[in-house]
């Protein structure tokens, strides 16, 4: 029996909305698989979930509509929103509520998907948290894993298994999209947190939903999918449109005449001067960016240069890379994982250059 990696994901508030000069595109949630990233994702394109419904004063409704249907609603919205370039949905991914659950905090080994409202646990939310998500993923295929106690066994090379949202019952939410001060929309972080369940990471794109700060103006408060997170969901669950109607960018980055492991490949577009896209090297320089919109662009690539004082950098040197995921030779299937995992994304070396 093997046990899923569990990485925790949060949506922080800041005081200014201010937008650095990372370009870091959509990037889904990985696991390494012997040396290759491999995306994890849901099988069959589908996935479930379960409300909690139980929400206590600081979420309002007045003006919106009710909690349940701003969730459904951002799930829709992940599922059928159409490419702003042709019109059609990228994605198959098929989302299905599954109901009502009474869990009110995360259990990595349910495998039952539950936002929820009501977490109590404060330990849950370090300051400035507005919300978060937690993944737990199994590797490589055919991997067993336990699930509410029945053994399961994974098809994928990197599996998402199960994904539990708690919304801070601290913070003051609203279904209305024009929110009050103080006040989050609460599909504005529905959307995001609903992009991790689903297997995207963080974006570095400022007007992507899964850009990973919030804050209650109307800049923070992000209602509906930017180019980056429809092309980041259809990476991982693509239906025929995605690879008829987008191209493919792909080539060698060499430094010195050898391949260049990790330089940052940023995809320009010519009219607009905007970074639309970007991918990371693999280990021989090589890169392959899929779902590029039809355009004219240009490449500008950044190489990391290996520190010649410690040698190349491998892929465990990467913080965006593995950043909370527990190893696998940690002790698991035990319910203080969660708490084991976050301990590890809460160590703030694990944040620098992710984050700011
Ligand atoms: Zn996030």
């Amino acid at each position: 029996m093997n046990c899923p990696s569990v990485a925790r994901r949060w949506l922080l508030a800041v005081a200014l909305f201010s937008v650095s000069c990372m370009a870091l595109a959509y990037n889904p949630f990985q696991d390494d698989v012997s040396g290759t990233p491999q995306p994890s994702r849901w099988p069959n394109d589908s996935v479930t979930y379960y409300v909690n419904p139980t929400t206590g004063s600081n979420i309002s409704t007045t003006g919106g509509g009710s909690v349940q249907q701003v969730i459904d609603n951002a799930f829709s919205m992940w599922e059928s929103t159409p490419a702003p370039f042709n019109n059609l949905v990228l994605t198959d991914l098929k989302a299905t509520d599954a109901g009502t659950s009474s869990l009110t905090a995360p259990n990595a080994n349910d495998c039952q998907n539950v936002i929820g409202f009501d977490d109590t646990n404060t330990a849950d939310f370090p300051t400035g948290t507005i919300a978060f998500t937690e993944v737990s993923t199994v590797s490589p295929a055919g991997t067993t894993y336990s699930c509410s106690g029945q053994q399961e066994t994974s098809v994928l090379p990197s599996q998402l298994v199960d994904a539990d949202i708690e919304f801070n019952p601290q913070i003051q939410f609203t279904t209305s999209l024009s929110p009050g001060s103080n006040q989050f929309v609460l599909e504005s972080v529905a959307l995001h947190e609903i992009g991790h369940l689903l297997g995207l990471d963080h974006s570095g794109l400022a007007d992507a939903v899964m850009f990973p700060f919030g804050d209650t103006t109307a800049a923070g408060n992000r209602t509906s999918l930017s180019l980056d997170d429809l092309l980041g969901i259809a990476f991982l669950y693509p239906s025929p449109n995605f690879a008829a109607s987008t191209g493919e960018l792909s080539g060698t980055v060499e430094l010195a005449g050898t391949g260049a492991f990790a330089a940052q490949v940023l995809v320009v577009d010519v009219s607009t001067g905007n970074v639309i896209m970007d991918r990371l090297t693999n280990a021989d320089g090589t890169f392959n960016i899929l779902g590029v919109p039809p355009g004219n662009y240009n490449l500008l690539v950044l190489p990391l240069a290996p520190n010649e004082s410690v040698g190349l950098y491998t892929l465990g040197d990467f913080s965006g890379w593995s950043c909370g995921y527990g190893e696998n030779s940690e002790p698991c299937c035990d319910p203080t994982i969660d708490r084991l995992c976050s301990g590890k994304l809460a160590n703030p070396t694990n944040y620098t250059g992710k984050f700011y």
